[in-house]
């Protein structure tokens, strides 16, 4: 056996999993076991085989999937992709989507409401149809990246729109032609690549989710890939904070006087590099000064610094958070300063279900999807926040559509090219091949729910495992 064939069998004996770290992957042991158990008992792969089976009513749907796509909406796509509008002001780009929305048969409300009242460009789309189906949603995302000359598409956003108004006027059209029961509920949720305000969870909050038994969304991607069942985030549990400090202002030269925000910010700084060697190196905490002052002869009463702090799961993210915390406090005391907390975001795990997601990759293959990936990555939330994805089982669809990563003016570009709308309208098809079975098939529907309900039970205990494993040390008085 060469190294390299063992490294293969080894791979493929080790279930890939979201815990990152050895801590995590001990707490997670038995968990992880009653998972494969559950997965095992859910048999996947006779679904997968049974519902990609062919079926007529099915290649309808998708056949006007593509039609709609080919008519309208991948002009609609390069449209939005020619003129990028940033999170929160995607004021063109949502009359676009929603009017075409409307002219498809879908009752469109503006805004959020709530708690995401704040959100202008939030809106829901809805299509009745006969009374006790499920409720399919689509989630859509528009905003473009903020670029250092110009607002631009380089994570297609752009498309997402298109794509998914096109899986949601075919099924729409499926449900009204066939009696079948069920409603789609189109959601435009703004600013994803943007906080504050964390706009998902802000629209869950509000229960602008409510009536969706599933959620879809599709996003651009550099190869066709999909996650293993679990929960789990692409790229750590965050806590976005502003620790924003007030002192008072004097000149330079009688600086007794006043009392220095930077100083505090600056002590911020070091306090928390003081403190890194006693947290657990999985860490991510970096911060940027947004405010520190406007003139060097005035001392600097107001100075903000912002944070993101990451680590891979939530239970210790909040022993960080203390650290941190204690840090702004500590400088605020010493610099005869005050400090204001503001935690104004969090992204957390969400939960992935391979009975949506298998069959999902299954379709995006069988409509041609390039640069497919064989082994699942690890286990991810469909939504950034992790607020929806582990309350509404869903899945993303990701099919290659561009040969930059994510982020770049390349990926830009590539949307308006065929690799992009190539991948688009594999993800259009498959997102509604996927609808078209969660709507027929009510065992299905069965077995989304049961792996769903599973795996988040078993997420609660993983995060208890967890509270018994992080121990805070005894500290005592000193004598
Ligand atoms: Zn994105």
């Amino acid at each position: 056996m060469t190294s390299r064939c063992f490294l293969a069998v080894l791979l493929a004996a080790v279930p890939l999993m979201a815990q990152e770290t050895p801590t995590e992957r001990e707490a997670a042991r038995q968990v992880l076991e009653k998972m494969a158990a559950l997965e095992k008992s859910l048999d996947v792969p006779a679904f997968v085989r049974t519902l990609t089976a062919p079926s007529a009513e099915r290649d309808r749907v998708t056949a006007r999937v593509k039609e709609l796509w080919d008519q309208d909406l991948q002009a609609l796509s390069d449209d939005i992709t020619r003129h990028p509008e940033i999170g929160f002001v995607e004021k063109r780009s949502v009359e676009k989507l929603t009017a075409y929305l409307k002219a498809h048969g879908f009752e469109v409300k503006m805004g959020g409401t709530g708690p995401a009242s704040s959100l202008d460009t939030a809106f829901i789309a809805t299509y009745k149809g006969a009374p006790g189906g499920p409720g399919l949603g689509v989630i859509l995302e528009y905003d473009a990246l903020r670029g250092t000359q110009r607002a631009f598409h380089g994570d297609q956003h752009s498309s997402q729109g298109p794509v998914g108004i096109a899986a949601a006027v075919a099924i729409a059209e499926y449900l009204a032609r066939s009696k079948q029961p069920g409603n789609v509920i189109v959601i435009g949720t703004p600013g994803e690549e943007m906080m504050p305000p964390n706009a998902k969870t802000l629209m869950h909050q509000a229960g602008m989710f409510a009536g969706a038994d599933i959620l879809v969304r599709s996003h651009s991607s550099p190869a066709t890939r999909r996650p293993a069942p679990g929960f789990g985030t692409c790229c750590m549990n965050i806590d976005g904070v502003k620790y924003i400090f007030s002192g008072a202002p004097s000149h330079q030269l009688q600086a007794w006087d006043g009392r220095n925000a930077l100083e505090a910010v600056i002590h911020l700084f070091e306090n928390i590099d003081s403190v890194r060697s006693n947290i657990r190196p999985e860490a991510r905490i970096q911060g940027v000064i947004t405010e520190g002052g406007a003139a060097p002869n005035v001392v600097p009463d107001r100075a903000v610094a912002d944070f993101y702090i990451r680590y891979p799961d939530e239970v210790y993210l909040k022993q960080i958070r203390e650290f941190t915390d204690n840090a702004a406090r500590a400088a605020a005391l010493s610099t005869g300063t005050k400090v204001k907390i503001d935690n104004y975001g969090q992204d957390r795990d969400g939960i992935s279900v391979a009975t949506l997601d298998e069959v999902g990759f299954a379709y995006m293959k069988m409509f041609g999807a390039g640069k497919v990936v064989p082994e699942p990555a690890k286990p991810q939330g469909y939504e950034e926040t992790g607020s929806v994805s582990r309350d509404i089982p869903g899945a993303e669809f990701s099919s290659y559509s561009s040969n930059f990563p994510n982020h770049t003016y390349g990926m830009e570009a590539d949307a308006l090219i065929d690799v992009g709308h190539h991948g688009f309208l594999v993800d259009a098809q498959a997102m509604a091949a996927v609808l078209f079975d969660f709507a027929t098939h009510p065992d299905y529907r069965a077995a989304v729910k049961r792996e769903f309900t599973g795996i988040k039970e078993l997420f609660g205990e993983y995060q208890e495992a967890l509270r018994k494993t992080y121990r805070v040390p005894e500290v005592p008085e000193p004598k």
